[in-house]
């Protein structure tokens, strides 16, 4: 059989090892870490369980869709349930609104606690299933760098409807239009973020994000989001994938512009038909094929990069009946907490926190009577700022803004903690200046400039995960792998 090296054990990594086992290529993952995931992952400690990166799980059937292509049952060892409400939101003015997945009670919910009426809610998303409708095909499940791509009807429909997908004016703009509560434009502001981008540049074609939300529905992984990773890593052995820890990759080895294999930290080179990289494409490029400064793709690799995190994961020894799984508490001014962000390079004083505690749900991941807090904000991509005070500064606000939205000294709650900022994120998943999502979405182009899933100019390179097309995230991290599986063919 053919051999393909994939570097390094992303979601993406797993995912194209199972697509391409199935197809039956002998199959090596080479991870730096000592363990699978990437940015997901997991902590432990003083007997809480955290998941380090991603905590909204949408779209499970991608991930059901693995299992099926091995001829698995999808639930016999990955499990999840649906959340009835998918977000609480707390208010500065001491509002609370809960985000109900069935769309009539979140409506009602929105005319009892808001100025906005059920109607409009409505006609946001049926906007937002509409984007998807148009969107999806084209931009999500397909190479947007293969002729065939354009050659497709259903993609020249999708490519001449650009002013209905609202590519031209701003999500900010457009969510104007559809609310007119503060509060509900705030949270259909929000949605900008689950790509790491800015909402009052972003355009408005990211309307689509809630139909994934809304319509698809959120879910929680039994055992929690590492599941996801631990159960796929399990699926890929038993298809024969061998995954090698610990074993960074430093080289791509090329011969007349074509992929002979990868040259391995202590082991030496290792030869392959095709070589995917899971390994952000900046760092790819920059580190992996230095030698080859001539294939470097220029305008690609300098564009924007998504917006990056601060998270605190704290173990509390307290309960909070208040709070859910997923809660987000905003800021009074949503515009100033984006300008920090992107244009100051900064933190804002008072930043919209995401609190996430995965204990309401798996109980196992905190001592009795104890809540796992993985506590978010949104931060710039890391350009060398003074992090350690950015983070001295941003712990004290966050902690002062629960406490009073909780009307408890939360300091005084915390018995561990550990934190991951812009530079651990990029040294513990090489991913470039720490970004969560790649490159931003803050340009209606964003989508045709990411980089392809296969080189141009390297033969048999190819690349998945989050910094390529169709973008961050784990649904599109998971499509990525289907879309080189699909160009690597049989
Ligand atoms: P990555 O997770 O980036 O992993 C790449 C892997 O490659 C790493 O393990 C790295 O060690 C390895 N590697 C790199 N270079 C080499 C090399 N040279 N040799 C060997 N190995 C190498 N997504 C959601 O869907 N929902 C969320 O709620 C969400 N929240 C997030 C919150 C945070 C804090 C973060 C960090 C991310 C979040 N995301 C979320 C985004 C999501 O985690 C990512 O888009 C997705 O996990 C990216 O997967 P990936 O396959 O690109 O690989």
């Amino acid at each position: 059989p053919k051999k393909a090296i994939i570097i390094g054990a992303g979601i993406a990594g797993i995912a194209t090892a199972i697509r391409l086992a199935v197809k039956g290529f002998e199959v090596e993952v080479f991870e730096a870490n000592s363990c699978p995931g990437g940015k997901l992952s997991e902590i432990k400690q003083n007997g809480f369980r955290f998941d380090a990166g991603p905590s909204l799980f949408t779209m499970p059937q991608y991930v059901d869709e693995l299992f099926a292509l091995a001829g698995e049952k999808p639930n016999a060892s990955f499990t999840y349930q649906k959340l009835s409400m998918v977000c609480r939101y707390f208010y500065p003015d001491g509002t609370k609104v809960d985000a109900f997945n069935e769309t009539n009670a979140f409506a009602a919910e929105i005319s009892k606690k808001t100025s906005d009426q059920p109607g409009a809610i409505k006609k946001y998303l049926e906007n937002s299933k509409r984007i998807y409708q148009i969107t999806n095909h084209v931009f999500l499940k397909k190479s947007l760098h293969r002729l065939s791509t354009y050659l497709s009807f259903k993609t020249l429909k999708s490519v001449l409807r650009l002013t209905q997908i609202d590519a031209f004016r701003s999500m900010h703009k457009a969510n104007h239009a559809f609310f007119t509560d503060k509060k509900m434009v705030q949270y259909a502001d929000r949605f900008a973020t689950y790509n790491g981008s800015n909402p009052f540049k972003a355009p408005a074609t990211l309307n689509v994000i809630p139909h994934l939300e809304q319509h698809f529905g959120a879910y929680f992984p039994d055992g929690g989001m590492y599941q996801i990773t631990l159960s796929l890593v399990e699926l890929a052995e038993r298809l024969g994938v061998k995954f090698h820890y610990n074993s960074p990759i430093e080289k791509i080895v090329l011969e007349k512009n074509s992929v002979k294999g990868v040259k391995i930290v202590e082991r030496g080179f290792v030869s392959a038909d095709i070589v995917i990289s899971n390994s952000d494409v900046y760092f790819t490029y920059k580190k992996l094929l230095s030698e080859y400064p001539k294939l470097l793709p220029k305008r690609i690799l300098r564009q924007e990069r998504s917006s990056s995190a601060l998270i605190f994961y704290w173990g509390i020894k307290k309960q909070f009946r208040q709070l859910d799984l997923h809660n987000i508490f905003f800021s009074e001014d949503y515009q100033k907490e984006f300008e920090h962000i992107w244009q100051q390079k900064s933190i804002s004083d008072d930043p919209t926190i995401y609190l996430n505690i995965s204990s309401k749900y798996e109980k196992k991941d905190a001592p009795e009577g104890c809540e796992n807090w993985f506590t978010m904000i949104n931060v710039p991509s890391n350009q060398g700022q003074n992090w350690d005070k950015l983070i001295a500064e941003a712990r004290k606000d966050i902690i002062q803004k629960l406490s009073k939205a909780l009307g408890e000294d939360i300091g005084e709650l915390i018995v561990c903690e550990s934190i991951l900022d812009p530079r651990s994120i990029e040294s513990k998943t090489f991913s470039y200046q720490g970004s969560l999502y790649g490159t931003s979405s803050n340009s209606q182009f964003a989508a045709f400039l990411r980089h392809s899933n296969k080189s141009s100019k390297i033969k048999n390179l190819f690349f998945c995960g989050g910094s390529v097309h169709p973008g961050g995230g784990i649904p599109l991290a998971l499509l990525s792998a289907k879309i080189v599986s699909d160009w690597i063919g049989k």
